[in-house]
Formats: structure tokens, C-alpha cells, sequence
């Protein structure tokens, strides 16, 4: 299997601008998920913040690999944390005949699903807090989907470093998927109409043709950017590498992925006042280190001292790059507009 692709496609996002709008995931699911069987698929998708996330406790399932590097496998989702797709009282509300006595509500809760907790803050008053994190699959340099799986369906391409399903079909034998144990993130999806495992596809085939990702190019807050970790020049690497400033989701899985994320700042702390109370964040660190490993200070720090330098009229490479202000900056390499290439 491939683990050291010659390129590595890379993203990141960068959680200070994400407004949770969603434009990214119903450009994802327009494009990729809208067939049979796919309803619970969302390739990309917005948890809230500290949140139970989709599909329900993800962070929770298990997968990836152990401390000595063996696959360690977890849980496969099930109904229950997907949810069900919501029915609703449609002919009774358009052609019932009732006016403005029928108003449109589910017919029966799922339970679960995508954005079930969106918005609900942790913490207490006036120092709540929530933030929202856009999901995908993280195209691993280690895909422990890839390793779990006995048939070689899923598989890391040299070219681009994209961990794509390469043969569907093997998948119509399988009645253990173990790809979806083995990913530690939950980014594979079993489709039972097709009996196959579906996965992001990191919209290759856009990516070919040299035009972005639906989530990168859709994104109207500017904060996702694509590029190759490899080129020196692209913000996703000066982001990473050379500035660590962003950072991956939960590297003690072990993966190592490459959709890496800038992490959130917040608003300051208020006192029992009301006044500005700087003795410590909003958002615990303890929490940020849960997610993103023990970098997180340190990027935390070079965020703030970045943010510092602007508000004393210095320059700040860093804050530009994350400013945006032309948003074809976000693109990479894939500059051109879909209509360039029907
Ligand atoms: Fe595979 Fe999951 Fe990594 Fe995506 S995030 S490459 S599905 S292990």
C-alpha cells in the first residue's frame, strides 16, 4: 500500500472564519451523495464544537492504530448514530386543505443526525462557547480504511496522495466492512443499495481537470484552502510547515492526516462585570489540546502575536495568507472555473 504518495493533496481550514453556513456540505452533497443509498453520507459535513459530531460520538468509535503502530480496529456506525431520514407531513400541510391550522414537523425523530446539536454551546454564561468544524475524509498518508481492508478496495494513488475507492465491486462479498472500523474518523459510508463502500473522493475528478474542490470553491467564508503539501509555495504548506499555524485533527490516531485545521480563538472571557477577563481563554486549552495534540499552544500563541503585529500597523505574512482577500487564493494549483472545462 501506498503510504508516501509523490504529492500529498492537503486542506486546511481554518476554524476562526467557518460561520457553520453549510455551503460546503450541500455543494459536497449536490455533487457526490444525492443518489440511492447515500441519504446518511455526508462526505463533508459542519460538527458544532464541542459536540457529539456526525455520525453520533465518532471521536469514540476507535480505529486507526495503537501506540506500537498495529490497526487497532473500532466500531462500525450503525442507524442509531447516523440517524434516519426525516419523514414529514407534506400532503397534509400542501393539499390537506387545513390553511394555517397544519404546520410542516417531522413525523417521527430519527434520534440522530447531521447538525443534531448544532449551536449548543458548552460552558457557562457569559463565558459559553461553541465553534464549528467542517469534516471530511483527511486522505491519510497512513489510511488505516485502506490497511483494514482484506479485498484492496480502497487504495492511496502515488500521484496525489487521494485514498479513493478503487473497486466497488469487491465490496458486494464483504460482510464485515472493516474499512468503516478502521477509519478512526468515520469517513467511509456503506451504501446498501449498491452492497459498496463510498467514501470522499476528493472530488478527483474536478481536481484533474484543475478546478478545486465543490467545499473549497463554494466556501463563502474563505476558509478552506487546497494544495499540495509538497510545494513550498502554496499557503497550505506555509500554513503547516513552515508556520504551524494549522494543524491535524486527532493525530494520536495515527494515521496522519492531511486535512489540517487552524484553531479557534473565540471571543475573551467576561467577568462577573462584564469586563474583559484575560487570565485565561475562552475556550479551555485543555480542550484544544484534546483535539489537536500539544501543538496547539504553541499555534495559539503565533495566532495571537500575528493578530498583535496587524493591530500595530506591522506586517503579518501569516495574517495575510488567513485575511484572504482574493479568494481564488484558496484554489492552489486548481485555478479554473468549472464552466472551463465542460
Ligand atoms: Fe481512510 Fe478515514 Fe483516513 Fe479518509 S480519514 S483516508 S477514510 S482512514
Amino acid at each position: 500500500m501506498v503510504t508516501e504518495a509523490k504529492r500529498q493533496i492537503a486542506f486546511v481550514v481554518d476554524l476562526n472564519k467557518c460561520m457553520g453556513c453549510h455551503t460546503c456540505t450541500i455543494a459536497c452533497k449536490t455533487l457526490w451523495t444525492n443518489d440511492k443509498g447515500m441519504d446518511h453520507m455526508w462526505w463533508m459535513k459542519v460538527n458544532t464544537m464541542p459536540g457529539r459530531g456526525y455520525p453520533k460520538d465518532w471521536e469514540t468509535m476507535g480505529g486507526g492504530y495503537d501506540g506500537e503502530g498495529n490497526l487497532a480496529l473500532g466500531k462500525e456506525p450503525g442507524t442509531e448514530e447516523y440517524g434516519r431520514p426525516m419523514e414529514f407531513n407534506y400532503e397534509e400541510v400542501f393539499f390537506g386543505g387545513n390553511g394555517h391550522k397544519a404546520h410542516l414537523a417531522p413525523q417521527e425523530s430519527p434520534g440522530w443526525g447531521p447538525n443534531w446539536d448544532e449551536d449548543i454551546a458548552t460552558g457557562e454564561y457569559p463565558n459559553s462557547y461553541f465553534f464549528y468544524m467542517p469534516r471530511l475524509c483527511n486522505h491519510c498518508g497512513h489510511p488505516a480504511c485502506a490497511e483494514a481492508c482484506p479485498q484492496k478496495a480502497i487504495a492511496k494513488r502515488e500521484e496525489d496522495g487521494v485514498v479513493l475507492v478503487v473497486d466497488e465491486s469487491a465490496c458486494a462479498t464483504c460482510s464485515d466492512p472493516l474499512c468503516m472500523k478502521g477509519c478512526p474518523y468515520k469517513e467511509v459510508y456503506r451504501n446498501p443499495v449498491r452492497s459498496a463502500a463510498q467514501k470522499c473522493n476528493g472530488c478527483l475528478p474536478r481536481m484533474e481537470r484543475e478546478v478545486a474542490p465543490a467545499c473549497v470553491r463554494q466556501c463563502p467564508g474563505r476558509c478552506i484552502w487546497v494544495g499540495f503539501l509538497n510545494d513550498a509555495e502554496s499557503p497550505v504548506y506555509k500554513l503547516v510547515k513552515e508556520w504551524k499555524v494549522a494543524l491535524p485533527l486527532h493525530p494520536e490516531f495515527g494515521t496522519r492526516p492531511h486535512v489540517y485545521y487552524v484553531p479557534p480563538l473565540a471571543s475573551p472571557r467576561l467577568d462577573a462585570e462584564g469586563n474583559v477577563d484575560s487570565s485565561q481563554p475562552r475556550i479551555p486549552m485543555d480542550y484544544l489540546r484534546g483535539l489537536f495534540g500539544p501543538e496547539v499552544d504553541g499555534a495559539v500563541g503565533r495566532l495571537q502575536e500575528e493578530i498583535e503585529k496587524k493591530r500595530n500597523k506591522q506586517d503579518s505574512p501569516i495574517m495575510d495568507v488567513l485575511i484572504v482577500r482574493k479568494w481564488q487564493e484558496l484554489l492552489g494549483p486548481f485555478e479554473k472555473d468549472p464552466s472551463e472545462v465542460q
